[in-house]
């Protein structure tokens, strides 16, 4: 096979792999970011998901265990209230904070960044990603970056020299890497450092406002140890003292990171650490085609996205080349959702080397949780239901599923069914119902559409294909195009132009059930003429 097309998170996995130094037998470890600011959207479920598509190709490779780590910036001074959170005037007054010095907002954890820590957990939790949680805060004040904070200092002149000239010149006077968090109004956006003492792990400080001057400073200066906490470190160096201090292998990046993580690889170096590999990827595009940006987060929350169909339908919409920027809107969800079962039902008859190339491979850590799907309904057919039907009770669509299929009904079948007729139902009720005309037939189609009722009335096999058919007979007895009926059909039933294939379409919803609905549809059309 070629190895062009072999799948992206097998070439990441395979470019690790060759990456690794020799003879390592700990953990290899990969990383994602998340910054507690806000709560944790689709931006952060992608970034998780398609790491653990890595971790997945990497073990199916290798033997040396893993570990992802979902790492919180929660020691980040908050510059700004955020539009989306309740209370905005109690966290006003701590602005320049650390998140995790800052009251929590919704007042229900200990601090802002303790909301979102846990609410971040809460998340990953529910699609059951493996991953160990790490807080920035816990890092610094258990003395966990001690040591890489303490080379940092005795090497900040090269830090200087590598990120100093990726500055605008009015920028660079003054810059340091260290943030002190001043011991007495406990801001570390609003101090500024004036002198390092590496010897003895100290620098000079002073609480004037920082730099650029929206903030104000309480005026403390003093000489303070940078280690326990006491200080922290700008963004580049402190994605690059992640890396090196938890040797981290693998991290993916979006596009508009890719200069940081090139200054933060050089900084990881000067420590004499080695950066991980990862692919950079392309941000989401809203329905406009702007850019959806981590922070932002329009589009469309994981949470809708589970509103209207199985979440790992969205791992399929994730799956696509994450090198191209990709439409995150709604009305991708029908096409990704048959996608998916599509390939659920093809992972059944293929043999583990097939296994391997086929995208659901790497949408479950353990095959236990592997939904199977062995019928032959989608979420097309489905949605066709529920439309023509005009039925909103679930039951009521899984008891045609199962008459059309009864395997529907069997344990391993019956949750994914269930999933797919609620979301269709609110699918349709949330952006196809308003806009959806059902066409009453011109009367030239009346003589056609009686002749399949009638054929129907003798009808009772289960071959789809003997029902296809009769609507070509009716068509030719009434001298029709038959593509002509096929859409005065669609356009009656279900208000669409094209539709799933008629004869399996009649049986799912039941061949007593669609004469009845074609016969009112000529009714209709006999009546339009009075
Ligand atoms: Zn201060």
């Amino acid at each position: 096979m070629s190895q062009t097309h072999q799948p992206w998170p097998l070439k990441e996995a395979k470019a690790l792999l060759d990456a690794l130094p020799p003879g390592g037998d700990g953990p290899v470890r990969f990383e994602t970011g998340f910054g507690p600011s806000g709560l944790p959207h689709i931006g952060t479920f992608a970034e998780v998901a398609r790491t653990t598509f890595i971790r997945r190709a990497f073990e199916s490779l290798s033997d040396r265990p893993t570990e992802l780590i979902a790492f919180s910036d929660d020691m980040d001074g908050l510059r700004k209230v955020p539009l989306n959170i309740p209370n905005g005037d109690q966290v006003e007054p701590h602005l320049g904070k650390p998140l995790s010095s800052i009251p929590d907002p919704f007042g229900t954890a200990e601090s802002f960044s303790a909301h979102m820590n846990a609410k971040l957990q809460e998340f990953l939790d529910s699609f059951g990603f493996r991953y160990s949680f790490q807080s920035s805060t816990d890092c610094y004040t258990s003395g966990t970056f001690n040591e890489g904070m303490s080379r940092l200092l005795h090497r900040v002149q090269g830090v200087l020299d590598i990120i100093l000239p990726t500055l605008r010149p009015e920028s660079r006077e003054g810059w340091s890497p260290f943030m002190v968090v001043c011991p007495s109004c406990g801001r570390n956006l609003s101090t500024t450092v004036t002198a390092y003492h590496p010897d003895r792990d100290e620098v000079s400080f002073a609480c004037d406002g920082g730099r650029g001057g929206t903030m104000s400073g309480c005026g403390h200066a003093a000489d303070i140890s940078i280690l326990n906490g006491n200080a922290k470190v700008g963004w580049k160096v402190d994605w690059a003292l992640r890396w090196y201090t938890f040797g981290i292998d693998y991290e993916m990046y979006g596009k508009d990171l890719i200069e940081s993580a090139r200054v933060s690889s050089r900084i990881v170096r000067l420590l004499d650490g080695t950066p991980p590999i990862g692919l950079f990827y392309e941000m989401f595009l809203d329905e406009e085609g702007r850019k959806i940006s981590k922070s932002v987060g329009r589009g469309i929350s994981v949470d809708r996205w589970k509103t209207y169909a199985p979440v790992e339908s969205l791992l399929a919409f994730l799956y696509q080349n994450p090198r191209k920027a990709k439409r995150l809107h709604y009305d991708v969800i029908p096409q990704y959702t048959d996608q998916y079962l599509g390939q659920l039902s093809d992972w059944e008859n293929q043999d583990a080397q097939d296994q391997l190339w086929n995208p659901s491979y790497f949408y479950f850590d353990r095959e236990a949780v592997r939904p199977r799907w062995q019928v032959n309904v989608n979420y097309s057919l489905v949605r066709n239901l529920v439309v023509c039907m005009a039925k909103d009770d679930p039951d009521v669509v899984l008891d045609y599923l199962n008459r059309y299929d009864t395997r529907i009904g069997d344990d391993h079948h019956r949750d994914l069914a269930s999933r797919l007729v609620e979301g269709s139902i609110a699918y349709d009720r949330d952006f196809e119902a308003d806009k959806r005309k059902l066409e009453i037939p011109k009367t030239e189609f009346v003589p056609a559409l009686r002749h399949v009722v009638e054929q129907l009335g003798g009808f009772s096999g289960d071959d789809p294909e003997v029902i296809q058919s009769m609507i070509f007979d009716a068509a030719r007895a009434c001298a029709l195009e038959p593509r002509d009926l096929f859409r005065t059909l669609y356009r009656g039933l279900i208000g669409q132009d094209r539709g799933p294939r008629f004869g399996s379409f009649v049986l799912a919803l039941g061949v007593e059930q669609a004469a009845s609905s074609i016969a009112g549809l000529a009714e209709q059309a006999e009546a339009s003429l009075s």
